[in-house]
Formats: structure tokens, sequence, C-alpha cells
């Protein structure tokens, strides 16, 4: 028996979690993320919290996993961020190895959650799944026979920066179009935002759950009113849905897996994005291309990723053999 140790580490929150040597998640310690702080100050909440959990372990903790919210370089297991200072190339795994004595995996978040949602959640048991994760940006995962497919840049799967358009507004990355703009979480909050303050009067119940302010809008105060019906807050969903669904569409062509599974704060928003995404792609499907490829939510919520995080710690786990306990 033993235990492995996982952590999600995002622009807006971070986890540590416990868990145990099937992936059962005993114990969870996490706090909002300091932008200002940098990633010393991130660095500190996780070496505290990682102490902690590895004193109320119950077994040895033999690894550990990284989900972290950015550019990863998997070959050579070095970080970066796009909006937070101190992060250029750094070397997250080795300095967990030094830091905790433990050795260290870390791949980006999308591909976490979609290794988190093939062992834990609703991808499990399914030779193949892309996973998409909609957030404040878009990312996505492939899996092929239980491993992850990272490309030769570790650049597979980034779904969020294929270009749809030519006249779209420019991209976190510094592109012009891409998909990102369109669906992600900032895009929903933008177009209720706009919404909002051209016909206040058709968007009381969105207004109302941000506190009526129209700064405070955000994806998932439409997502929330969607869901109740609200029919302004469908409409951005609705246009959202037709974006997305295109894009899953090249999916199911270039890839064709067994499942596409949607997850981030965006898919929480469950069928009143999930529905308008099937019918377009019925919409756009041809009768001569037919495919079986299910489009699902992700079963693990807000923890895909941290559950990715102890995927990839108990294969290093395994990979370093039997421990005495
Ligand atoms: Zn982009």
């Amino acid at each position: 028996m033993h235990n492995v140790l996982a952590m999600d580490i995002g622009g807006s929150h971070f986890r540590v979690g416990l868990f145990d040597h099937e992936g059962r998640r005993l114990e969870v310690l996490e706090g909002d993320t300091s932008l200002s702080g940098g990633r010393d100050w991130m660095l500190d909440q996780l070496r505290e919290l990682s102490r902690e959990l590895l004193k109320r372990a119950d077994y040895p903790v033999k690894a550990c996993g990284i989900s972290f919210g950015g550019p990863v370089d998997f070959k050579r297991q070095q970080v970066r961020s796009l909006h937070v200072s101190g992060w250029e190339n750094f070397a997250l795994a080795q300095w967990v190895e030094k830091t905790l004595s433990l050795p260290c995996r870390v791949d980006n978040d999308a591909n976490a959650g979609a290794l988190g949602e093939y062992r834990f959640g609703a991808g499990r048991g399914s030779p193949s799944l892309f996973y998409i994760t909609l957030s404040t940006g878009i990312g996505g995962g492939f899996i092929l026979e239980g491993r992850v497919h990272h490309g030769r840049d570790s650049l597979a799967g980034e779904i969020g920066h294929i270009p749809v358009s030519d006249s779209g507004v420019v991209c976190a990355c510094g592109a012009r179009g891409c998909l990102e703009t369109f669906c992600s979480g900032t895009a929903i909050a933008l177009r209720g935002r706009e919404w909002v303050s051209r016909r206040p009067e058709s968007a009381a119940h969105v207004l109302e759950l941000s506190g009526g302010k129209i700064e405070s809008i955000s994806a998932q105060a439409v997502a929330e009113a969607a869901a109740a019906g609200d029919s302004m807050a469908v409409g951005i969903i609705q246009e959202t849905a037709h974006w997305l669904g295109r894009a899953l569409l090249t999916v199911v062509r270039i890839l064709n897996p067994d499942k596409i599974i949607l997850g981030g704060g965006v898919a929480l928003a469950g069928t009143v994005l999930l529905e308008p995404v099937r019918q377009t792609m019925r919409d756009l499907a041809s009768s001569t291309l037919s495919y079986s490829t299910e489009i699902l939510v992700a079963e693990l919520e807000g923890y895909s990723a941290l559950y990715g995080g102890a995927a990839l710690g108990l294969e290093l786990a395994a990979e370093s053999g039997p421990i005495a306990s």
C-alpha cells in the first residue's frame, strides 16, 4: 500500500491532494492563487501544504504528479506561465524532487484533465478520448491506448488555438481568430457584458447573479441564467455551442475518438451547453461520414486535473517498483 501526492496549479486556484494507491482522494488542501505573488509565493504554498499532507499520510508517499495551468515542455519537465511572472522554463518536477524528496511528473492542465477523466471519470475504459477544458481559456488533451499524445513540441491537443476566423480578436497566444476568443469563459463573459450594456431590460437575471454590476458578469453567471431559461443567456450559450460544435466535429474528423469529454468551469453548465453542441454537430454532419463518438460532460467536475495529477503520480510510483511499507 502507498499514497501519492497530486497538485493542481491554476491561475485562480490551487490544490494539493493526497490519494491512495488506487487513486481514491483522501484529503485536499487548497487556496486562491495570488497573481502578484508570482512563482515564489506559489512554491511556498505548495511546499507547506504538501508537507502537511505528507505528515498526515498513513502509508509511504511514493511519488507526486502535477497539473500545471500553463505551457509544459513534457520532455524537459519545464513549465511556463502566460500570466504569472517567474515561471519561465522553470524545472518544476526537479523542484519537487529536491524540496519534498519525491519523484515527480508534470503535465499541462488539459492533458492532466484528460488523464484524470480517462483513469477515474467519464472516460474510464475508453481506448481513446479527447478532453477539452473550457475555462478562462481553452485547452485540450488526446489519450490513445492509455497514454497522453504530446506531439513533437508538447503542443498536441491545443484546440483553443485553432484559427476559426480571419476577423476575430487577438488571442492570449498572440494569434488572431482562435477558437478560444469565441467560446472560452472569457469570451462568454464579454458577450454577456456587451449584451447587458445594450439591453439591460432583457438581462435582469444575469445582472442579479452578478451583484447588479455589468463588469462582474462571469461565464458562470451566464451559464446559470441559461440553465434557468433566461433567453438572452440561452442565446449566448447557443452561440458558444455553435463554435464549439464546429471545433468538436473537426476533432471527430481528425481523431474519431471513442469519447469527447467537456470539462472546465464552462462545462459545469451541463445540459444547457451540451445539447446545443450536440445539435450543432448533428446539423453539420454528413450522411456519408456518420460517427459514433460520444460527447459527454466530465464526471470529476472541478477535480479532473487534480485526479490527473494523481494518475501521473501513480504512473511514476508503478515505474519505480515495489516499496517497503
Ligand atoms: Zn490563440
